[in-house]
C-alpha cells in the first residue's frame, strides 16, 4: 500500500496504476461504513485509492472541525487489511495553498436540508470533490447513501460539469440496534447513544406508516416529530418528507419518497434517511 500526501506524488502513482481506478473519499476515523466502500471499489475495480482529508472549507466556523476524530495510524492499518492499494492524506495547505480562490457551487438543491443549517458546507463538500476527482482521475467513485444529500450534489454536480466517471451509491451501514455508523457517533456518552436510536427509530417508524398505506406527509412527519422530541436532549434541526430527486418537501406521497433528518444529541448532531418506496 502506497501512502502519499502531495498532489504530485498522488498523480506519480496514479500514472503508474494499471487498470480501472476507484475512489473512495473519506474524512478518516473510519468505520465500517467506509470499510463498505472500500470493499465495494475492492471488487470493482483494479486500483483503489482511498483519500483520507478532513476538508476545512466544508466545516463552519462554529462546527467541529478542530474536535473532529483523527486517528491516520489506526486508518492506515484498517485500509491495508482491507487491501488498498493508495492513500492520498494531504495537509490543507496542499490542497488549498495560498492564493486558493476557485471553487464549485452546486446551485438548487444545495439550498434545503442540510444546506439551511450548514451554509456553505455544499461548496465545500463539491469543490474538494472536485478536485479530488481532478487529482485522482476516478474511474469510478463510492460515496455512502448515509449522506443522501451529499450524494444527490455530487451525482448533480457530475452530470452538469460533464465529469468523465461513475458514482457509485452505497447503502447505509448500520450499528446492531440499526443506528448509522458515523464518525460523529464517537462523540456520543452511553446515554446519548441511546437517546440517538430516535432518529433510526423515526425513520422505521416512517417506512411502516407508509406501508400501511399512509400517503400524507405531514401526518409521517409529525408521528417521526413527535417520536423524536420524547427522547430527552434530542433537537431536531429538520424531519424531511422530501421528492428523492429535487429534495423539495412533499405533500401527498405518489412517488418514492426520501425520509431524512438532522438531530441534535447533546453537542452531536447526526443526520440519517431512508427511502420510502423504490430504491436509494
Ligand atoms: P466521511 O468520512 O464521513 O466524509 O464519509 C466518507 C464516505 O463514507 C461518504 O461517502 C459517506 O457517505 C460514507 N459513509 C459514512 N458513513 C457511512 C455509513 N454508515 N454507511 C455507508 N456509507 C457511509
Amino acid at each position: 500500500m502506497k501512502v502519499v500526501d502531495t498532489v504530485a506524488a498522488m498523480r506519480d502513482a496514479r500514472r503508474q496504476a494499471k487498470g480501472t481506478v476507484g475512489l473512495v473519499p473519506t474524512m478518516g476515523y473510519l468505520h465500517e461504513g467506509h470499510l463498505t466502500l472500500v470493499r465495494w471499489a475492492r471488487r470493482q475495480t483494479e486500483v483503489v485509492v482511498v483519500s483520507i482529508f478532513v476538508n476545512p472549507t466544508q466545516f463552519g466556523p462554529n462546527e467541529d472541525f478542530d474536535r473532529y476524530p483523527r486517528d491516520p495510524q489506526r486508518d492506515l492499518a484498517l485500509l491495508e487489511r482491507e487491501g488498498t492499494d493508495i492513500v492520498f492524506m494531504p495537509l490543507a495547505s496542499e490542497m488549498y495553498p495560498q492564493g486558493f480562490s476557485s471553487w464549485v457551487d452546486v446551485e438548487g438543491i444545495t439550498d434545503r436540508l442540510e444546506g439551511v443549517f450548514r451554509p456553505g458546507h455544499f461548496r465545500g463538500v463539491a469543490t474538494v470533490v472536485a478536485k479530488l476527482f481532478n487529482i485522482v482521475e476516478p474511474h469510478r467513485a463510492y460515496f455512502g447513501e448515509k449522506d443522501a444529500q451529499q450524494l444527490r450534489v455530487i451525482q448533480k454536480m457530475v452530470a452538469d460539469l460533464n465529469m468523465n466517471l461513475e458514482i457509485v451509491p452505497v447503502p447505509t451501514v448500520r450499528e446492531a440496534d440499526g443506528l448509522a455508523m458515523s464518525s460523529r457517533n464517537a462523540y456520543l456518552n452511553p446515554q446519548e447513544r441511546q437517546s440517538a436510536l430516535a432518529l433510526y427509530k423515526s425513520l422505521t417508524l416512517a417506512q411502516g406508516l407508509y406501508a400501511q398505506g399512509e400517503r400524507d406527509a405531514e401526518t409521517i412527519r409529525r408521528r417521526m416529530i413527535q417520536l423524536i422530541e420524547k427522547e430527552p436532549g434530542a433537537k431536531i434541526d429538520y424531519v424531511s418528507l422530501a421528492d428523492p430527486d429535487t429534495l423539495e418537501e412533499l405533500d401527498r406521497i405518489e412517488g418514492p419518497a426520501l425520509a431524512s433528518l438532522a438531530v441534535r444529541i447533546g453537542t452531536t448532531r447526526l443526520i440519517d434517511n431512508m427511502m420510502l418506496g423504490g430504491g436509494n
